[in-house]
């Protein structure tokens, strides 16, 4: 019978003792792992917390016809005669949740008519949509686009070289059209079609082509923030409303003499004010160069800004101008030229 060896059983435990250790420093680590791993998930998730948080509007789908804009204004105007505060948004807000968002002249005025049966017997229009979720995101986003462009306004007539501003405030559409009264020019709906200097993208906005040297109105007032040279949009100048939330973009400018003389970044514009010249240039990074292909136009952008993030990038809103600018198309600004420094002036404005 051989003799127990306690040196064997010394080394047995030592060594089962050394696996039970290794096995724990492992479960040790997989425990930190797992804690890193959630660590990192919360830090997301925070993030996602915050993003969540900047709850904004992200897209737009503007589809309104000139027709229903105009009909809508008509209704508006009337009842604010009568006394009644109604703000145009609020009735483009109502007719998206009453046709779907598939806006026609006919249903416009079919849903317009009960509109008016519901105001004529005492409602008022928040009653009907009031805690609609959908309803509040449309009021927002007409809001975002028409509130420089249709409200109370003063109208201003150029005196001695300055624009005289009259005392009475009227209401309707305080916006100009973008090419002066008795220049010629062709548009057609354009927007979303296919682009591909630089790269394949869509267009996100509405051309109107006439003869180069047609002056430009300013469609809304505000500040200058972008003029000079862009490799698509070529002599382009930005005007962002007073407000923040509306871009302008005026693009393809006259080669040569694209903006009145004395216009500067951070300038304050009026609407209907002369801006510069329509023309031909863009798509070139060469500076002053006219476009290869197609005929003098202007190219028109309308971006919609709900959050800082969204004026450059992939986050960008680019409404179709096509209604809006027939919708305009009354409100065309006469224009002079001083035969001395060859420059347009418009003779009114609004404010
Ligand atoms: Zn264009």
């Amino acid at each position: 019978m051989s003799k127990f060896n306690w040196k064997n059983l010394i080394i047995i435990l030592c060594i089962t003792l050394s696996i039970v250790f290794i096995l724990l420093l492992i479960k040790i680590n997989t425990i930190y792992a797992d804690g890193f791993e959630e660590n990192i998930k919360i830090i997301a998730c925070y993030e996602e917390t915050l993003e969540e948080k900047k709850d904004f509007i992200k897209w737009i789908d503007f589809k309104v016809d000139s027709k229903s804009l105009k009909a809508v204004l008509k209704f508006c105007q009337e009842y604010r005669q009568k006394g009644v505060e109604l703000d145009y948004s609020q009735i483009l807000a109502y007719l998206t949740i009453k046709n779907s968002n598939k806006f026609s002249l006919s249903s416009t005025e079919a849903n317009l008519k009960k509109l008016r049966i519901h105001l004529d017997g005492g409602g008022t229009i928040d009653d009907i949509y009031q805690d609609n979720k959908y309803y509040q995101r449309n009021l927002e986003s007409y809001k975002a686009i028409f509130d420089g462009i249709v409200g109370d306004f003063r109208k201003g007539q150029l005196e001695d070289g300055e624009y005289n501003i009259k005392d009475d405030i009227e209401y309707g559409i305080k916006a100009f059209f973008p090419i002066a009264y008795g220049f010629d020019f062709t548009h057609y709906d354009d927007f979303g079609a296919n682009r591909s200097y630089g790269y394949k993208r869509r267009h996100l906005g509405h051309d109107f082509m006439g003869q180069v040297g047609t002056p430009i109105v300013a469609i809304e007032g505000g500040v200058v923030t972008e003029l000079g040279w862009n490799k698509y949009g070529g002599w382009r100048i930005g005007i962002k409303s007073f407000d923040q939330k509306r871009y302008y973009y005026y693009a393809h400018l006259r080669k040569d003499k694209p903006f009145i003389a004395d216009l500067s970044l951070g300038d304050k514009v009026l609407a209907g004010q002369v801006i510069g010249y329509l023309g031909h240039t863009g798509y070139s990074d060469k500076e002053n160069t006219n476009l290869k292909t197609g005929s003098p136009h202007l190219h028109l952008g309308l971006q919609i800004i709900f959050d800082k993030s969204q004026e450059k990038g992939s986050g960008e809103i680019w409404i179709d101008l096509y209604g809006i600018c027939n919708f305009l198309i009354g409100e065309r600004a006469k224009v002079i030229r001083d035969n001395n420094t060859k420059e347009w002036m418009s003779l009114s404005i609004k404010t």
